[in-house]
């Protein structure tokens, strides 16, 4: 892991109180959720999606996409929400997003998104909260 400075950081009995085991696996030790299997991938009212670790808003619904991949995707997050790292685990190149706030893993960037950024973010649905609009 990285040693990065988060304004939000638990310890490991912390984050295990706070997150169900599979948003753990994900969030904490960068596991990938059964593709389909989150419940926020139907989501189609506008509203927000926050990250469970921390409650910073990550994404606005007006910017996610059906992707077909079976993970929400989004086409851009709010600005400064999300930050990214090379990761180069199982073999491949790819861009790893996580939380800015506590650091917490959230999924991969591909540059094969829609305009205008051409930017697909897939992000495991456990590591969001959705609340729509009022
Ligand atoms: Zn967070």
């Amino acid at each position: 892991m990285d040693t990065h400075a988060y304004p939000v950081t638990r310890t490991d009995a912390e984050w295990r109180a706070r997150l169900t085991p599979e948003q753990y696996a994900v969030m904490r030790n960068h596991g990938t959720e059964r593709p389909g299997s989150c419940a926020l991938l139907y989501e189609k009212r506008a509203g927000t999606f926050f990250c469970v670790g921390c409650d910073q808003p990550l994404f606005e619904s007006k910017l996610k996409f059906e992707s077909g991949t079976g993970w929400p995707s989004f086409n851009d997050p709010l600005p400064g929400s999300v930050e990214n790292t090379v990761d180069r685990s199982y073999g491949m190149v790819r861009t790893e997003c996580h939380c800015s706030r506590c650091g917490s893993h959230l999924g991969h960037v591909f540059e094969d998104g829609p305009p205008p950024t051409g930017l697909r973010y897939c992000i495991n649905g456990v590591a969001l909260r959705f609340e729509p609009l009022a």
